[in-house]
């Protein structure tokens, strides 16, 4: 048992490795201790699916932090340690290894996992992202002219088939909804993000669902819902993830899709907070929508937030919702919630670079999703970003943030 109890964390990922750094920023002069099942340091994630796959050497997982700035921290880091329950009534938390670390706080910030496709089973030849060694696995297994089959036109899985394409590998994406990135953008941007594969000579399947995948030995056979077949070196499915609330769940905290917490990311039990992937939280800017963001900054908001409330503030979670994505040159950026929007405004920036913006029927500004070559939405995006914050209307929005105007409105379809 530790000594004294100060603030534990479950999960080293990058939204527990924030909050332990966030927290001496805060002031907070008590014991840390961050507990994480995975051996590194607290790292990225995005670079796995892009950088990781096609960089020429095998790449180390960026690290957000250093040995010496967690020791200089003085948080105490427990690598390679599952915590396995928690016992609000004694305030402990119950290693895999038999440790007990008491705490006055606690932190939940276990992340998401894969969703698995049970017809994959342990198909030796089907993989998942989430890990650096998962991208390790899936690097080992881009050889070049291979074929790699992808399951799911999300992010995962569109992120990769542009890494394995540069890697030289043939490419078929798998898509059962009609088009890509169905509930991630609006379809004219996922039209553009198809073309961009199609032209580098990825094969995109849409409406097509799966009827059974088998071992061959050396390679797995798909075979599609309309009894069509396909061969495959690696099968990388990407069909979403889930949040990891079992120790959540196992200990009575509330669960709504994910941990549920206030807007101060406080759980249902005030001694314990939840951020990152696995937190479900009121979206002060969209009525207190209760939603949960699986995004890179939205971590750092949430630590920032949970740090500051453990050390004595009262802090809100008010961020506008961003993410981007890379798919071979081009960069993707979304602020917003682009499904509170009835209408959809269009606004060209020239260079092949373009944003559409969610206007809700009231006419308030709700998302700006834009796509260009690079960086070329960045700027505007940022614009964009802070009219939504602002609770912006579109009637002087879109005049303010964008260069020229080339189309009308359409409906949102997503
Ligand atoms: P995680 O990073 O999943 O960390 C949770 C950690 O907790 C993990 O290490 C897990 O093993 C550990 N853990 C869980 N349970 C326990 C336990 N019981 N005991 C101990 N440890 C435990 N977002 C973007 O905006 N843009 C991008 O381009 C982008 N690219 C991405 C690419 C990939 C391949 C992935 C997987 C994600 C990407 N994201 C991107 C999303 C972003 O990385 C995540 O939202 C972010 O990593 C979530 O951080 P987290 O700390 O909440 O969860
Ligand atoms: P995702 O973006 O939710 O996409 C999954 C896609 O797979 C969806 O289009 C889904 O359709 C589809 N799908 C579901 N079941 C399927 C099936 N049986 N056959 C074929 N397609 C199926 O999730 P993801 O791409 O797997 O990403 C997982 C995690 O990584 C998330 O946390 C994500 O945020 C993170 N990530 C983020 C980025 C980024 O932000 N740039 C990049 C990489 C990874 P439905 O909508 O119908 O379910």
């Amino acid at each position: 048992m530790s000594a004294s109890g100060g603030i534990v964390i479950i999960g080293a990922g990058e939204a527990g490795g924030r909050t332990a750094l966030q927290l001496r920023e805060a002031g907070f002069d008590g014991p840390v201790t961050l507990v994480g099942d995975e051996i590194h340091l607290p790292y990225e994630r995005p670079p796995l699916s892009k950088d990781a796959l096609t960089d020429a050497d095998d790449t180390a997982p960026r690290a957000i932090t250093s040995p010496e700035a967690v020791s200089a921290a003085n948080i105490t880091f427990l690598p390679s340690a599952t915590a396995t329950s928690i016992d609000r009534e004694t305030k402990t938390v119950l290693l895999a290894d038999g440790v007990e670390l008491a705490y006055d706080s606690l932190v939940l910030a276990t992340g998401a996992s894969p969703r698995r496709l049970p017809m994959a089973g342990d198909i030796r030849h089907c993989v998942y992202l989430r890990t650096h060694d998962d991208a390790l696995r899936i690097r080992a297994g881009l050889a070049r002219g291979g074929h790699v089959a992808i399951i799911g036109g999300g992010f995962i899985g569109l992120e990769i088939a542009a890494s394995a394409r540069r890697r030289g590998c043939d490419v078929t994406i798998i898509e059962a909804q009609p088009r890509l990135l169905m509930r991630g953008v609006p379809a004219g941007i996922a039209d553009v993000i198809q073309r961009e594969h199609e032209s580098h000579g990825a094969r995109v399947l849409l409406g097509t669902g799966l009827a059974s995948i088998s071992d061959t030995g050396e390679q797995a056979l798909i075979t599609l819902a309309d009894g069509s077949t396909l061969l495959a070196d690696l099968v990388v499915i990407g069909i979403g993830a889930t949040p990891n609330t079992a120790l959540a769940e196992a200990a009575g905290l509330a669960i709504d899709n994910g941990i549920s917490v206030d807007q101060h990311l406080r759980t249902s039990d005030p001694s314990i907070v939840a951020v990152g992937d696995c937190a479900s939280f009121p979206a002060a800017l969209f009525d207190n929508r209760r939603i949960r963001l699986e995004s890179w900054r939205s971590t750092h908001d949430h630590a920032r937030v949970a740090a500051t409330n453990l050390a004595g503030g009262e802090a809100v979670i008010d961020a506008v919702p961003w993410f981007w994505s890379d798919q071979y040159g081009l960069g993707l950026q979304v602020a917003g919630l682009a499904d509170e929007g009835v209408t959809l405004v269009r606004r060209d920036l020239g260079d092949d670079a373009f944003i559409l913006f969610s206007v809700a029927a009231d006419g308030r500004l709700v998302a700006a999703s834009g796509i260009g070559p690079g960086n070329a939405v960045a700027r505007d995006i940022r614009l964009a970003e802070m009219l939504i914050a602002k609770r912006a209307h579109s009637g002087s929005a879109p005049a303010r943030i964008t260069r020229h105007e080339t189309e009308g409105t359409s409906r949102l379809n997503n």
